[in-house]
């Protein structure tokens, strides 16, 4: 074993990113503006003011500064968890008897067990900057909802979480967690909201979508005084703020000398793969350097590899702004059986528009092959993954065996965004040998992409 890497690269205090980086900012083809759902005109920052905090709706809409200084307030608690460890995994690579190097960042290592911590903070500081009594939010598989009650209650901010229905009856453990750092969690669709009644109404007995979710706490944030809407995924501002991510991971990777090949990550709304590969894309767009960068979604929601790449709606209840994404239809609902996470029907449009570009490429995977992967990584590595990174992991795995039988030493970076404790009953159905997957037919996609707005 080549020990002269260290089995975790950490950085120095002074080697800590002190600045978000805004890849908009180096992208010749700019994402297409969201736009105004009224009017189907870009929106503006005082349109997006009444549903995001002002500040956020500056960096949401800003594609021209290529750097934003993270406060300081923000920075502070970044050191509570940060650095995150850049991983060499020679246990790994040992046991698949690869020539290839493999890191993964792990940002498993805060309570909330993922990466969106590093969003949830700097949305609740700018909230609590502008003097705000709380936000509202929505969370699928809980993580979101974890990682914001956590900023919340640091902040002092009053915290409104609608979580999926199912999530909320299969995740008691990650309920309570949240309720633990003082949120309100509401199941959704509940009858709190116009279209949380609407959808139920609908569709009793429905077990709730992450779209329809959305469209709950949008709407809760609209009417109530000093309330605003809070998003982990798919906005280019939590893309932004999850830059520090690939900003640690290439000065660790820099310290000591290693070019990264092939970059991986999950991709659900696309904000830990943005967020880790801004700097690596940045570096292609200006000319640079090269790399191979691997987007990897599930078979059962692959709107990358199988979405349309146009305008849509964010959520079910079509209030947010529309966004030119790849989609699947704002309506999709992958099949009941689905457990990996990554549920999301559209993607980040920054995302969308480097795939277009190709300047990153894009696979889907099954779900038991993702929890194949995950036990195996489980049992070598000795971190739980989440199903969700375990998407990452399972192409990291193949690209490694593709070096074994050509002899490349490539170097493989994937995103391990973070721990599956309160994944469970996911990963019972796959020790019970129950799990299995669904890949929606053609018709089934047309069927839904044939109710994307006509723009
Ligand atoms: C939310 C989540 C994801 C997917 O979200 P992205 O915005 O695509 O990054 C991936 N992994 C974990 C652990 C998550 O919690």
């Amino acid at each position: 074993m080549n020990r002269e890497i260290p089995y975790k690269i950490y950085l120095e205090e002074n080697e800590m990113p002190r600045q978000w980086y805004n890849v908009r900012a180096d992208m010749k083809n700019k994402p297409a503006p969201i736009l105004n759902p009224a009017t189907l005109k870009p929106i503006t920052v005082e349109e997006l003011s009444p549903i995001f905090c002002t500040e956020l709706a500056k960096q949401e809409l800003d594609e021209t500064t290529p750097y934003f200084d993270i406060p300081q307030e923000i920075l502070d608690f970044y050191r509570m968890y940060r650095p995150a460890p850049l991983v060499r995994a020679y246990c790994l690579e040992k046991k698949l008897g690869t020539p290839a190097h493999i890191y993964y960042k792990f940002e498993g290592n805060n309570t909330s067990g993922s990466h969106k911590l590093n969003s949830a903070i700097a949305q609740a500081y700018y909230a609590k900057q502008q003097g705000l009594k709380g936000v509202t939010t929505e969370t699928g598989a809980g993580q979101w909802g974890t990682a914001l009650s956590m900023a919340c209650s640091y902040f002092d901010l009053d915290c409104q979480v609608y979580m999926v229905k199912v999530s909320y009856e299969q995740k008691p453990f990650r309920r309570e967690v949240m309720r633990t750092y003082g949120a309100n969690v509401t199941p959704s669709p509940s009858m709190n909201t116009n279209i949380g009644r609407k959808i139920n109404a609908e569709f009793p007995g429905t077990t709730g979508s992450l779209g329809c979710a959305i469209s709950e706490a949008v709407e809760a944030a609209t009417t109530q005084e000093g309330y605003r809407y809070v998003l982990g995924s798919v906005l280019s501002q939590v893309l932004v703020h999850q830059t520090v991510i690939g900003l640690e991971t290439k000065t660790a990777l820099d310290k000591y000398g290693i070019k990264a090949d092939t970059i991986i990550g999950c991709a659900g709304g696309g904000s830990n793969l943005g967020g880790l590969i801004s700097p690596f894309a940045g570096e292609m767009l200006r000319g640079e350097a090269n790399y191979d960068i691997i987007a990897v979604e599930p078979a059962s929601c692959p709107s990358l590899t199988r979405g349309r790449y146009a305008y849509d709606f964010c959520d079910t209840g079509k209030i947010c702004p529309l966004a030119k994404m790849y989609t699947l239809g704002s309506g999709f609902i992958p099949s009941a059986n689905h457990a990996g996470g990554l549920r999301y029907h559209g993607m980040s449009s920054i995302v969308s528009q480097l795939y277009d570009d190709g300047i990153i490429s894009a696979r889907s995977v099954e779900q038991t092959e993702v929890f194949k992967a995950a036990q195996y990584f489980a049992r070598v590595e000795g971190i739980l993954p989440a199903p969700e990174s375990s998407h990452a992991i399972k192409v990291a795995i193949d690209e490694a065996l593709k070096c074994k039988e050509t002899g490349e030493a490539k170097n493989i970076v994937f995103g391990l965004t973070g721990t599956g404790y309160f994944d469970m009953y996911a990963y019972q159905k796959y020790n019970d040998g129950e799990m299995s997957d669904y890949i929606p037919t053609d018709a089934e996609i047309e069927k839904s992409l044939a109710n994307l707005p006509r723009i």
